[in-house]
């Protein structure tokens, strides 16, 4: 039996389109499944093909959302490209308590409100490795207008520009989205060793 604290730790990944964050992700919750669950946000935008209601967003209208703003359901929200996105805190609240490390993929602005609500929150911001990588990796989608990138690399300078209220930044090289997932389970790990964390160990110790 350890007497280390072992509730889950809210996780927050941001990064610029183009930074992988996304794949990032999934190779988090296939290495270590065990440990990390991901939240499911809600948005106003309209699915994208291949898209599930329930596994990648739970697309909801205008109203609906913001009924859900006013009965407190959302433990923060933006609007980003013209377009709701929050996340809806129940899940958040179960699998904490239950001990999974909880995973929010989401923007800048949500990122900094989560931070200052819960401040336990742990902010990491996921970068290409340089400005050129992003753009060739922007334009080598093919399936965004010259208008989107520009749009897309301007934002990533204003995202940048906020990278010091992160905690930590991760790298995602091109193909080595893997080990920026064994960065991440790293310092989650060494994280939630901090002594801050782990306030009532000593009390703890003793009392078993
Ligand atoms: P996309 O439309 O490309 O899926 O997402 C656009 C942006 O919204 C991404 O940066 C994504 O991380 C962010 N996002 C997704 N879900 C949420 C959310 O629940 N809250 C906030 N604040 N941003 C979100």
């Amino acid at each position: 039996m350890s007497v280390q604290n072992n509730k889950g730790l809210l996780l927050v990944l941001s990064g610029p389109a183009g930074s992988g964050k996304g794949t990032v992700v999934k190779q988090i919750l296939d290495k270590y499944p065990e440990d990390f669950g991901l939240s499911v946000s809600a948005t106003t935008r309209a699915p994208r093909p291949g898209e599930e209601h329930g596994v990648h967003y739970y697309f909801i209208d205008k109203p609906a959302f913001e009924e859900r703003i006013e009965q407190g359901a959302m433990l923060e929200y933006a609007e980003y490209c013209g377009n709701y996105y929050g996340t809806p805190a129940d899940y958040v609240q179960k699998k904490l308590e239950e001990g999974k490390n909880v995973i929010l993929e989401i923007e800048v602005q949500g990122a900094l409100k989560i931070k200052e609500r819960l401040p336990d929150t742990l902010l990491v911001m996921i970068t290409p490795p340089d400005f050129s990588t992003l753009e060739k990796r922007l334009r080598g989608r093919g399936t965004n207008t010259e208008e989107d990138i520009r749009n897309r690399l301007a934002t990533s300078r204003w995202e940048l520009s906020n990278l010091e209220r992160y905690d930590y930044v991760v790298i995602n090289e091109d193909g080595k989205a893997g080990d920026a997932a064994d960065e991440i389970a790293a310092i989650v790990a060494s994280e939630k060793k901090k002594t801050c964390r782990n306030k009532d160990f000593a009390k703890i110790f003793f009392e078993n």
